[in-house]
């Protein structure tokens, strides 16, 4: 799947996007910031380097906020879908597995498990919060 692109987009389809390549990471995260965006209990990532990541049609419509430079968090400004979420710190943009359904997501690991609000016994690793090498702890916990 190296130059494979795959196609998504918003809610309403104002917003389509494509990713192309490989991911750099597939997951599961837990955190409270997810949650609370998200409005659902837990958020399937999926990790691209941003050069993979392209707006194809509506980008006068994809709002962006942050709270914090860490994550600048994009969606419709039509129908208020979530598209992706841009990490400066990181180099990564984390496009949501649901706004790319024909992508065959493949999550490897859980990720911030400590705030969790809904156990997921699929044996996949669970990390306490985030693996060494994106800057976390690397401590894993019971599922
Ligand atoms: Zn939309
Ligand atoms: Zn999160």
């Amino acid at each position: 799947m190296k130059n494979q692109t795959y196609g998504g987009g918003c809610f309403c389809g104002a917003v389509e996007l494509t990713v192309t390549g490989a991911p750099v990471g597939m997951g599961y995260c837990h955190c409270e910031s997810c949650r609370r965006w998200s409005a659902g209990p837990v958020n399937a990532f999926t990790l691209w380097n941003p050069d993979a990541v392209k707006v194809t049609r509506g980008a006068d419509r994809v709002g962006t906020y942050h709270k914090t430079p860490n994550s600048y968090r994009k969606w419709c400004t039509a129908c208020g879908g979530h598209l992706f979420t841009e990490h400066p710190g990181m180099g990564v943009t984390d496009v949501y597995a649901a706004v790319i359904p024909d992508f065959p997501y493949e999550p490897g690991v859980h990720v911030h498990y400590q705030e969790t609000r809904l156990h997921i016994e699929d044996g996949l690793p669970k990390m306490r919060d985030l693996p060494k090498e994106m800057g976390g702890s690397g401590v894993l916990l019971p599922e």
